[in-house]
């Protein structure tokens, strides 16, 4: 009892840590109230020798179901599910109704280990099908292992019950006692320490998750960004004979910033990419490849039947207007096409055959969709090539 107290305590300590860091963590708010109320408890229970039974043994159980039903909130509120304060007051108040008003568990050992064992068991297993059950938001590595061990906790804690009846606990030397107490003891220690470290893995892997998912996705529009593309292209890429990459490019988008604001292009690119994105079908990649330029991957289109899917792109964006601030802001976009069954399904070709359609469709007059030929994959390069010329230039004149 002396280290439950002790781990629980310091345990405690680091959640408030944890919580005061990074006030999302609200989950480690709960697990820390959790950890004292259970760290209160176990002094108090240790104490019973003492006497003072009310205190000890009827306010120590009540504080044993509040840990519980605190860690379990923990939980609730770490996969975002709503916290009912009235489960939570449901097992300390019916141990405390047991307690003052029913003199057979008030006046037996027994019964007490019977009431405060099926309360915490109930806590326990519902915590570990809430762990479970949160795989299908979010698969943590350490999520079922966690799920199980609350599961496992629940059934041993519940085996007290028949215990209580096979060997009975009797009164020692001012307190009960039984064989099986110490194995059960062991085991709640253990548990504590398991279920503090599963906490604070859990809170580590929730933020690692966190972070991997912001660094692949775009923070204006929320689509993915161009390394996340870029990485999925390569898997996507591999020994693949068909599929088509589009390259979109907004017309004229320096115009809109100019006219409306930047505020006014930051609305267009979100409306833009909004309505692309739900026009997207299974399997395909769709992100912001940077500024006012999007990649889109569709994997089972050939050319022509990727042309036609362009072509009603484009259509639904000539036909959008965006209202910012009062004003109706029309939009138009350019899109080159190069295929895999042409160009290969090296990433580097594809683009840039992709990207020389583009040049095309934009010198052609924009508001069209261009498909990569050798054309406009030698007047893309040519394009490139000017580029590097008019920087050294730039250098030059700096220099
Ligand atoms: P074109 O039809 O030839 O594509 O002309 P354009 O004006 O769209 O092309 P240009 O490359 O000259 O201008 C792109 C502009 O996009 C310039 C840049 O300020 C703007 N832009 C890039 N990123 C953002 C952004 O995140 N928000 C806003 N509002 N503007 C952006
Ligand atoms: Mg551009
Ligand atoms: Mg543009």
């Amino acid at each position: 009892m002396i280290c439950t107290f002790l781990s629980t305590m310091v345990v405690g300590i680091f959640m408030l840590q944890v919580w005061l860091t990074d006030r999302r963590h609200a989950a480690a708010g709960y697990w820390c109230l959790s950890m004292w109320v259970g760290s209160l408890c176990t002094l108090l229970f240790a104490l019973r020798p003492a006497g003072f039974p009310m205190l000890t043994v009827g306010f120590g159980n009540a504080l044993a179901a509040l840990a519980y039903a605190l860690m379990w909130s923990g939980f609730r509120v770490f996969d975002r599910r709503p916290v009912y304060p009235l489960v939570v007051l449901a097992g300390p108040a019916l141990w405390c109704l047991g307690y003052l008003f029913v003199p057979q568990i008030s006046g037996d050992v027994n019964n007490r280990i019977i009431l405060s064992s099926a309360i915490i068991t109930t806590y326990s297993l519902w915590m570990g099908v809430d762990i479970w059950r949160g795989r299908s938001g979010e698969t943590l590595p350490t999520r079922s292992m966690s799920a199980v061990f609350f599961l496992s906790h629940g059934v041993i804690y519940s085996l007290r019950i028949p215990m209580a009846f096979l060997s009975p606990a009797a009164l020692g030397s001012g307190t009960a006692y039984s064989a099986w107490f110490a194995v059960f003891s062991l085991e709640l220690f253990a548990h504590t320490i398991l279920a503090a470290v599963a906490m604070l893995v859990l809170i580590k892997e929730r933020g690692e998750a966190l972070y991997r998912q912001a660094s692949r996705t775009d923070a204006l529009t929320g689509i993915a960004n161009r390394g996340s593309f870029l990485d999925d292209m390569q898997a996507r890429l591999a020994g693949r004979a068909e599929g088509t990459l589009m390259i979109f490019d907004l017309d004229r988008f320096k115009a809109i910033n100019d006219t409306y604001g930047h505020a006014a292009g930051d609305a267009v690119l979100k409306h833009f990419s909004a309505g692309l994105s739900h026009r997207l079908e299974e399997g395909m990649l769709f992100s912001r490849f940077g500024g006012e330029e999007f990649a889109l991957f569709a994997p089972r289109y050939a050319i022509g039947r990727a042309e036609a899917f362009a072509e009603a792109l484009r259509h639904e964006v000539a036909a959008m207007s965006v209202v910012f601030e009062d004003r109706e802001i029309g939009v138009s976009v350019s899109i080159g096409l190069a295929d895999v069954a042409t160009f290969g399904s090296d990433f580097d070709r594809l683009h840039s055959a992709a990207d020389g359609a583009l040049y095309a469709a934009k010198e052609a007059g924009r508001n069209r969709v261009m498909r990569a030929t050798p054309a406009t994959a030698l007047a893309g390069l040519a394009e490139r090539m000017r580029a590097p010329a008019t920087l050294a230039t730039g250098v030059a004149i700096t220099g």
